[in-house]
């Protein structure tokens, strides 16, 4: 049987601790690292290329380990081409945040290893695939976004209540329930477990999770096929509707105008809606009364994990994934991984198969050499709430103060100081800054900016309270 396909074992011999050890002959209760790497990568890929294409494409095709550096094997040259073509971006994105670097591609047809693989089938036509099914009554939920797979800490204590509140009870407490915080923090984790929740009461209840995107991408070439009977059939009949990253509407009015109706007619009929977003409804550059729907159930937000939840999330993952991970090595990446949580398992993953692959013991002395690289990154990587938060505590004032309609001087000039050191320290747009200020124009970022970087050069104390802010940092 190839590796690919003995999908029934979740055992994994990640761990190669002594006592773990299978013996000879057993080897079919393991799975093989790379091919649980390659599924892990298939499932992050399969939102954004579509369940068919990754059963098409990409289930032909195996990792292999050439000396030490992971490559994709193809079964032949058109699969090779096809995947190059339209997914190899994709699946690099991914792998570099599952692995930390870039897969390489090798076709079996060259080295011969895998000529009994069986080969890809011809490219679909462009007709086959339905780009959704309005007769469908679901859509694909990852099953390890779970409410049991999710760890509660004082940063989701809030999130986490209302959502398991929704699961239990929807379409009336707390309708809609808007998730946010930033990325990697849980919210599609959270959104999804609770139509897992649902799906398992409600057998016949049709729950339908779709991204923002999406909606918009189905939505735009609806009207490019004159479809949008079936597309509103498929997005608003439904008994719970989970809309995740909504901040992508504010890029399209007519996208926002048709989300506008949808809602309303969901909500009309009593049916529980999810939203997430990376910000505030407030904050999102959307017209006023789809903003305000947003604000009429219950507001909830994500922070960051403090240190002893990083730890129980990782012990959790590794778990899940059954792999024996030492608590003095959790915490250890715990203490290092500080922004989100997806970095977090990316540590777990990579460590694991080096591990795996080299056939050593995860300790803490392999976790600080594998992992250097990701922990340099992590210390260079400063977010806005963070700024926000030394400025705010440096002047005494509060962070929602920053971004507040607030003019005073008092307030002005602090915020500009942060507006100026998230343009140094972060890679944030100006846009993206003006949003984490409280929606501000993006021209006030840039009036800012240059106000302070005209102070900074012609006065010096003022200068030297910039460097001492900004030591916070470095
Ligand atoms: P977001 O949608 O906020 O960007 P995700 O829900 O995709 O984040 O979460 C990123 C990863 O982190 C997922 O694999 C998710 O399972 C994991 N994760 C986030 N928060 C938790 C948590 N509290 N417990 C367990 N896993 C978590
Ligand atoms: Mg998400």
């Amino acid at each position: 049987m190839h590796p690919l396909a003995s999908k029934t074992n979740r055992a994994t011999n990640w761990a190669a601790s002594p006592e773990r050890k299978q013996p000879a002959g057993t080897s079919e209760t393991q799975r093989d690292p790379l091919v649980v790497l390659w599924d892990l990568i298939k499932h992050d890929l399969e939102p954004v290329i579509g369940k068919q294409n990754v059963v098409t494409w990409l289930n032909p095709i195996g990792l292999v380990d050439v000396d030490g550096s992971v490559k994709m094997q193809t079964p032949n040259a058109t699969c090779r081409e096809w995947v190059m073509e339209h997914y190899f971006d994709a699946i690099n994105r991914v792998a570099v945040q599952r692995l930390g670097k870039q897969l390489e591609m090798i076709a079996d047809s060259e080295d011969g290893t895998r000529d009994s693989r069986p080969a890809a089938p011809a490219p679909p036509a462009a007709t086959v695939t339905p780009r959704f099914d309005p007769t469908r009554r679901d859509s694909p939920l990852d099953p390890r976004y779970r409410f049991d797979k999710f760890v509660e800490g004082t940063s989701n204590q809030l999130a986490l209540a209302a959502a398991k509140r929704v699961a239990s009870d929807p379409g009336s407490s707390y309708n809609p329930l808007f998730l946010y915080g930033s990325v990697g923090l849980g919210k599609t984790h959270l959104m999804q477990a609770v139509g897992h929740e649902l799906r398992a009461r409600m057998p016949h209840w049709r729950v339908i999770y779709v991204s923002a995107e999406r909606f918009m991408n189905e939505m735009i070439q609806s009207l490019k096929e004159d479809s949008m009977a079936s597309f509103r059939e498929w997005i608003r009949n439904v008994d719970v509707l989970l809309v995740d990253d909504v901040q992508m509407l504010a890029r399209g009015e007519r996208t926002q105008e048709e989300f506008f109706h949808t809602f309303n007619t969901v909500y009309e009929f009593r049916k529980q809606i999810v939203l997430t977003s990376d910000c505030p409804p407030k904050t999102i550059a959307i017209e006023e009364r789809l903003r305000s729907r947003f604000e009429w159930g219950l507001i909830a937000d994500i922070q960051p994990p403090d240190k002893e939840t990083r730890q129980a999330i990782l012990m959790k993952k590794a778990e899940v994934d059954r792999c024996h991970l030492p608590e003095g090595v959790a915490k250890y990446i715990a203490e290092h991984v500080k922004s989100n949580v997806r970095a977090l398992e990316g540590c777990l993953v990579r460590l694991m198969a080096h591990c795996s692959i080299t056939n050593q013991p995860i300790t803490e002395e392999l976790a600080a050499r594998v992992l250097k690289n990701q922990f340099a990154g992590e210390q260079e990587e400063v977010t806005l709430d963070a700024i926000q938060k030394v400025v705010a505590d440096h002047f005494g004032i509060r962070i929602q103060e920053l971004k507040a309609k607030n003019n005073s001087k008092r307030v002005v000039h602090p915020r500009q100081i942060a507006m100026w050191m998230a343009r140094e320290l972060t890679e944030s747009s100006l846009p993206e800054i003006a949003r984490a200020f409280g929606g501000k124009h993006h021209t006030t970022v840039l009036h800012s900016v240059e106000k302070i970087a005209r102070k900074k050069r012609t006065d010096i104390t003022f200068n030297k309270e910039l460097s001492l802010l900004m030591s916070s940092f470095q």
